[in-house]
């Protein structure tokens, strides 16, 4: 976009639009003079920066809002105020609430704090002030409460040391208290004798503390992973989801009864690269075999040769021709392992191999 509007404006007034353009994810802003020109050729360059692209434009003299400040014209000053979206309800936690002490303290000061920085003209965040106030109130929040943080709000913020051009370096690591002086006795020391290495010689180290894996993160991750297991691809006339074993565990018949396997992948009909799993319904014995190709096409070559036993390649196919000979569905079957990509077919009939002798299908014979 930078580009276009260098190649097309006078590079001084390219220059200012470009600095006076602001952006929040898809909420864009400008000021536009009327030494810019028309502001419909500025929106014809955005407009023919994607094809996805499509941009709405609202155009104000006296005002407009951008995310949730509304500024507006005052002689010859823009002001800014908040601005409430109508369909903002003003809901904040309440006091009663179940979260810590310190979120729902920190809460009336965020907000005051966003008056006073958010509204420009001291004499109009008094009432702002009150009303939130009132709100607080109503949600439960102790006077004292408000009051303590409204008076920490008003003061002006503690400004930071103007950057250098000091680097930052951080050491990352865990709290661990059996060793909490590790940074100070070993990893400091080290880092200033790095100082006298030239990239080294501006750079600050500050020592950072990773947070531990709380119960919290690890039932979150473990959602996000949800295996699903084998499911129908549920493609019209797919000739593979009616047999299709469904599920994350797998109940095979072994020489002591039942075992289980599980699945680990998600699987379906169109899965390629797999090893899969053929059960004859007479009796429950099952074939393991694998494919480079998409599973659904291996489950046709079965198919073909049960249904003309006299081309089958495979006892497993002429077995099930005869012993489920009189069941209209006469097997099932499903891809159990996904294999990745960059195996060869010596690599898959090893993997093929393992699992055999791990589950010694009597079909294999
Ligand atoms: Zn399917
Ligand atoms: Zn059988």
């Amino acid at each position: 976009m930078y580009t276009m509007i260098r190649e097309i404006y006078e590079p001084d007034i390219g220059e200012k639009i470009i600095n006076s353009w602001v952006r929040y994810l898809d909420d864009c802003w400008i000021i536009w003079y009327e030494e810019y020109g028309t502001i419909d050729l500025f929106q014809r360059i955005l407009e023919n920066l994607h094809d996805s692209i499509k941009f709405t434009k609202e155009i104000s003299n006296e005002e407009l809002s951008f995310l949730d400040v509304r500024i507006f014209k005052e002689g010859n000053k823009l002001e800014t105020d908040i601005f409430h979206k109508e369909t903002d309800s003003r809901c904040y936690v309440p006091y009663n609430s179940a979260h810590p002490k310190h979120i729902l303290h920190n809460i009336p000061f965020t907000l005051a704090s966003r008056i006073h920085r958010i509204v420009s003209k001291p004499g109009d965040r008094y009432p702002k002030l009150e009303e939130l106030k009132k709100i607080l109130i109503h949600l439960k929040y102790p006077i004292k409460v408000i009051e303590n943080a409204f008076q920490r709000a008003s003061n002006p913020p503690i400004t930071l040391d103007p950057p250098d051009n000091t680097e930052i370096v951080p050491f990352i690591s865990t709290y661990n208290k059996n060793n909490p002086n590790i940074y100070e006795n070993i990893i400091l020391p080290a880092c200033n004798s790095l100082k006298l290495i030239s990239p080294f010689q501006n750079c600050k180290f500050r020592r950072t503390y990773k947070q531990p894996r709380s119960l919290l993160r690890i039932l979150n991750k473990n959602n996000k992973n949800t295996i699903k297991g084998i499911t129908k691809c549920m493609e019209a006339r797919c000739t593979c989801c009616d047999t299709m074993i469904m599920g994350t565990t797998l109940k095979l018949k072994s020489n002591t009864g039942f075992q289980h396997f599980d699945i680990r992948y998600n699987l379906d009909c169109l899965s390629h690269n797999v090893i899969y799993i053929l059960i004859c319904n007479g009796c429950d014995n099952f074939y393991i075999g694998q494919t480079g190709g998409m599973f659904r096409n291996r489950l046709t070559l079965h198919r073909q040769h049960i249904a003309q036993p006299r081309y089958a390649i495979l006892n497993v196919s002429r077995h099930i021709a005869s012993c489920a000979n009189n069941l209209r569905k006469k097997f099932l079957a499903s891809p159990i392992i996904q294999l990745s990509p960059h195996l060869n077919k010596n690599d898959r009939e090893l993997k093929e191999k393992k699992i055999i002798d791990m589950l010694n299908p009597r079909l294999n014979a």
